[in-house]
Order: structure tokens, then C-alpha cells, then sequence
């Protein structure tokens, strides 16, 4: 497998407990560099076009909020297989469906506030990088 990169989220519920080392040692112990970085406080304009796949979703308007309640630190993963290892890393969407060990397993609060965001496809990574970060900060 190509090296790869791939867009992350540590969200409000992470940042508000002061887990954003604790979960990039979990990236770090997966193998996967953090190329980018940068804490951010989102607006909902800026929440709702970044989530505008699920916006005719009931949870729409509550993960918008949620997301613009407390800073966000947003990356750049790089690493073999980065797309599919993050998601691995991360866990299943829902904490109780997470696998032992996996980020959202441990620190993960609801199906909501689930402490990370991971980009599911290439084409997807695309686009979420250029949406927060230049190429200019993007350092390998
Ligand atoms: P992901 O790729 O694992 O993050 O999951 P999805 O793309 O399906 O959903 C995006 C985000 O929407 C999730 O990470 C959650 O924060 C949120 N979300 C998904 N399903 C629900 C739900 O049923 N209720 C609420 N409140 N939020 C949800």
C-alpha cells in the first residue's frame, strides 16, 4: 500500500478534556504522522458546509452545534494506508460498537460526541484537507 494522507478532527468533547496528546499518541502508535495541525473554533457556516454530506440528517443540526461548542484541532495524518489505519485507530462510530483499544472505545462519550473525525475515502480526504489547511502547511 502507497503512503497516503488523511484528514482528522479532534473534537469539542476531546479538546474540552484535555485528550488531544493522549489521542495523537494513538495516532503516533499507529505509525501515522501528524503532517499538519492547528486548534480551531469553527462557526456553524463553516461546521454546516463541512458536514453538508448529512445535512438532511435529524442529527444534523445537533452535530453542528456540537462542533462549533468548544475548539477543534484539526490534521493531516500521513502513513501507509493512512485512509483505512486512521478509521481503524479511531473506532466504530458508536463508542459501544468500538473495538478494545481504539480511540472512541476509550474516550468517546455518545454516538455524537465521539471524539474524532477521520476521512473515509481519498476523494473525501481531498477535499477535507484543502478545506482547513494549505498546501504551504502541509510539512511531511
Ligand atoms: P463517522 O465517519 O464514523 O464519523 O460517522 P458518520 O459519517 O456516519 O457521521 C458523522 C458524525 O455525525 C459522527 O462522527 C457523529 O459525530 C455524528 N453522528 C452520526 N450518527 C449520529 C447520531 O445518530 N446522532 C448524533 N447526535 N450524531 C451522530
Amino acid at each position: 500500500m502507497a503512503i497516503q494522507r488523511t484528514f482528522s478532527i479532534i473534537k469539542p468533547d476531546a479538546t474540552n478534556r484535555n485528550l488531544t496528546g493522549a489521542i495523537n499518541a494513538k495516532f503516533e502508535a499507529a505509525g501515522l504522522r501528524i503532517v499538519a495541525q492547528k486548534r480551531i473554533q469553527l462557526t456553524m457556516a463553516q461546521a454546516g458546509e463541512f458536514y453538508g454530506v448529512h445535512k438532511e440528517r435529524p442529527f444534523f443540526g445537533e452535530l453542528c452545534e456540537f462542533m462549533c461548542s468548544a475548539p477543534i484541532v484539526a490534521q493531516v495524518l500521513e502513513g501507509e494506508d493512512a485512509i483505512a489505519k486512521n478509521r481503524e485507530v479511531m473506532g466504530a462510530t458508536n463508542p459501544a460498537d468500538a473495538a478494545d483499544g481504539t480511540i472512541r472505545k476509550e474516550y468517546a462519550l455518545s454516538i455524537g460526541e465521539n471524539s474524532v473525525h477521520g476521512s473515509d475515502a481519498p476523494e473525501t480526504a481531498a477535499v477535507e484537507i484543502a478545506f482547513f489547511f494549505s498546501g504551504l502547511e502541509l510539512v511531511g
